[in-house]
């Protein structure tokens, strides 16, 4: 019935374990569909680990996480004094870590609450948020004036590694030195083993806290599988007209009716191979689907990629299953490859 991810639960607990133990002082970022696995389960798997801080994507996550979690709640998206920034629950102020990325608002979030915790954020070449080195000496000085304001570090947002993040960081933290900030503390996102290794020897004055998501709660793929149920087969003829849109079939074959649509993320995937003209003529030659326009769905039976019959509906999808294919019982699983972080499913299965 259902669009299911099921997680080998040992081994994804050896996974996660091993990623804490090798990283001191990791930040679990718990964001967005919690990766697939929602908020709450990684809030409840954060507390397992034992880390002492967990990342929020944004205030309005932080009633998922809270009743799960009893550390400190670092939010991502930057402090503004306005929305949701401003609506954090009492009860929860002291355990809130807020990301401060613009000096006005260290000013104005320390005047609402003098006893506020934050990280001042330094600007990447991300270019999304944070202080330049000039109002990151600006904000420095901007707390001389609040006395009981509470500055946990100096947090750093990087690319996706397109080749090694050494020289920015170094540069970066050169910035972070010459303003004189009272914290030794600089979370990073993003940097591999051997950046962290090298970035703590010469840093070693420094706690390097790495704020990680994928690598931590994807990072051993094999303990996840993804899938999806035949509700319903049906034979067709060359011909034989079906679907939304009164398609017809190109050649006989099967048309399978699987669970997984537009309201769980199934998006339409790029066509098969290659669309230039002569790669057409030659697949129509030889009788492809894909020629007729079909698309590859991330639905696969036995080992192989099939099409959809047409665009994913929005709790099912019509695949195109040619004759000579094995036909899948109604009631059989069928394996479906999704982005973790853009699917919701119905259901998460810890097995
Ligand atoms: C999402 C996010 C992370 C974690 O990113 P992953 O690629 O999932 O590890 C770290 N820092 C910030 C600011 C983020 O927004």
């Amino acid at each position: 019935m259902s669009l299911v991810l099921h997680v080998a639960g040992d081994r994804w607990r050896t996974h996660l374990r091993s990623v804490a133990d090798g990283h001191p002082g990791l930040v679990p970022v718990c964001k967005g569909n919690g990766y697939g696995f929602t908020l709450g389960r990684l809030a409840r798997k954060s507390q397992w680990l034992g880390v002492d801080t967990i990342a929020v994507g944004t205030y309005d996550e932080l009633p998922h996480v809270a009743t799960r979690f009893d550390g400190s709640l670092l939010v991502l998206t930057p402090w503004r004094p306005f929305g949701a920034a401003l609506e954090v629950d009492p009860a929860l102020a002291d355990r809130v870590v807020h990301t401060l990325s613009r000096p006005q608002d260290v000013d104005d979030l320390l005047r609402r609450q003098p006893d506020a915790r934050f990280v001042l954020e330094r600007m990447t070449s991300m270019q999304r948020h944070g202080h330049s080195a000039r109002e990151l000496w600006a904000a420095a000085r901007t707390l001389a004036d609040h006395r009981s304001a509470r500055l946990e570090g100096v947090a750093l947002h990087l690319p996706l590694a397109q080749g090694s993040h050494l020289g920015e960081v170094e540069r970066l933290l050169t910035d972070v030195v010459a303003a004189e900030l009272d914290t030794r503390t600089i979370w990073v996102s993003h940097l591999t083993d051997a950046e962290l290794a090298t970035l703590r020897a010469s840093y070693a004055d420094y706690d390097i806290r790495p704020r990680t998501g994928t690598a931590l709660w994807l990072g051993d793929r094999g303990a996840l599988r993804v899938t999806a149920t035949v509700l319903d087969v049906h034979p067709v003829e060359r011909g034989d007209s079906f679907g939304y849109r009164g398609r017809t079939a190109p050649k006989s074959g099967h048309l399978l009716v699987v669970s997984g649509g537009t309201a769980h993320g199934i998006g339409l995937e790029a066509p098969t191979g290659d669309s230039g003209l002569k790669a057409r003529a030659a697949t129509l030659a030889r009788g492809g689907l894909d020629a007729v326009g079909f698309v590859r769905s991330p639905f696969s039976i036995d080992g192989k990629q099939r099409l959809f019959a047409e665009p994913p509906h929005m709790q099912a999808s019509m695949l195109f299953l040619p004759s000579g294919s094995r036909v899948p019982d109604v009631g059989d699983e069928v394996d479906v490859r999704v982005r973790f972080t853009a699917t919701a499913f119905d259901r998460v299965v810890v097995e």
